[in-house]
């Protein structure tokens, strides 16, 4: 019997449409029908929806919950799923579903770097990877394929808005698809935390600072907080760190006002507890700091202690 694969589509590049001089391009033009239209695809039945058809740049917490409650419905009936996603804010989304929904089931982001009728487009291909991907015995849980690679959500990021080659991941790619043949080379070994958050309610106001030379974020600071942030990610320079002037604004507050938890702003890093540079900061470990304030925001929605978060961080690398 064939696989029942449910296709959500959210908008980005991959539903772009190039302007006649090629110059420029609108990102979520093209319904998810009409993509599907010019893709031959015999491996499942394919049951599609659109759910939005925006640039991804533009995603919030509202659509964000509204593409987990589709796929939890999604999840009842079909064998797999698959989302077309702008690459902009993907790996956010897909870490945020992975820590949403709990499943054995294949759930598979994918998107393109040059819109539908660009020369060279890459969103059909890596549609038809991302289905495959779907319909495989061996791919469990949150997925993401672009240029014929498989990669994790916990450390993969968009590295280049050049070429098809969009996204890297930390660890290396999970696997490769080729032609429509998926091979893993490792299974995802990290066992996650699970928030049943469904509203958007539950996710607390996080915000992320970067840390740079010559700093001036420490002003926006009291702002923010006024305007009810509970959290900030650093993305601090190198290992963690922070520049003077920034540090002393946030450590004016006290962990039960503002938590506060330091990253990275370079792509391969490792953030340790140890090289913090104030002892109520949370290291990040290898998160990136736009996958920290997801995780981050779920956790001060959710009610945690600063010690749960603590803990929970502890789990990407003590
Ligand atoms: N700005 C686009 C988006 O994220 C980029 C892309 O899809 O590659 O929707």
């Amino acid at each position: 019997m064939s696989k029942k694969i449910g296709l959500i589509a959210t908008g980005g590049t991959i539903a772009g449409v190039q302007a006649p001089d090629m110059q420029s391009y609108t990102a979520g033009i093209v319904p998810i029908g009409a993509l599907l239209s010019g893709l031959r695809f015999e491996g499942a039945e394919i049951y599609s929806t659109q759910l939005a058809n925006i640039d991804s740049c533009d995603m919030d917490a509202d659509l964000w919950f509204a593409l987990v409650r589709a796929v939890d419905a999604a999840l009842a009936d079909m064998d797999g799923i698959v989302i077309t996603h702008g690459t902009d804010t993907l790996e956010e989304s897909a870490f945020l579903l992975q820590l949403l929904v709990a499943t054995r089931k294949p759930i598979v982001l994918t998107g393109a770097n040059r819109p539908s009728n660009a020369l060279g487009a890459d969103g059909l291909r890596n549609l038809y990877n991302a289905l495959c991907i779907a319909c495989s015995e061996r791919a469990h849980g949150v997925l993401v394929t672009m240029n014929d690679s498989i990669f994790a959500p916990t450390d993969c990021v968009k590295a280049t808005t050049l070429g098809a080659d969009c996204f890297a991941a930390h660890n290396g790619a999970l696997g490769y698809v080729q032609q429509g043949a998926v091979h893993f080379l490792r299974v995802q070994s990290h066992v996650l935390p699970h928030f049943s958050a469904r509203s958007p309610e539950s996710f607390a106001r996080v915000e992320i600072l970067f840390s740079y030379a010559h700093n001036g974020l420490g002003v926006i600071l009291d702002a923010l907080v006024r305007d009810g942030v509970r959290g900030v990610v650093i993305a601090g320079s190198g290992a963690g760190n922070v520049h003077f002037a920034l540090k002393r604004a946030l450590c004016a507050y006290q962990p039960d006002e503002l938590t506060i938890v330091c990253a990275s702003r370079v792509a391969r890093s490792f953030v340790a507890p140890a090289i913090l540079q104030a002892p109520q900061w949370i290291a990040a470990g290898y998160l990136s700091p736009f996958a920290a304030r997801i995780l981050l925001a779920l956790l001060l929605g959710s009610g945690a202690t600063h010690d749960a978060i603590a803990r929970t961080f502890c789990q990407f690398g003590d």
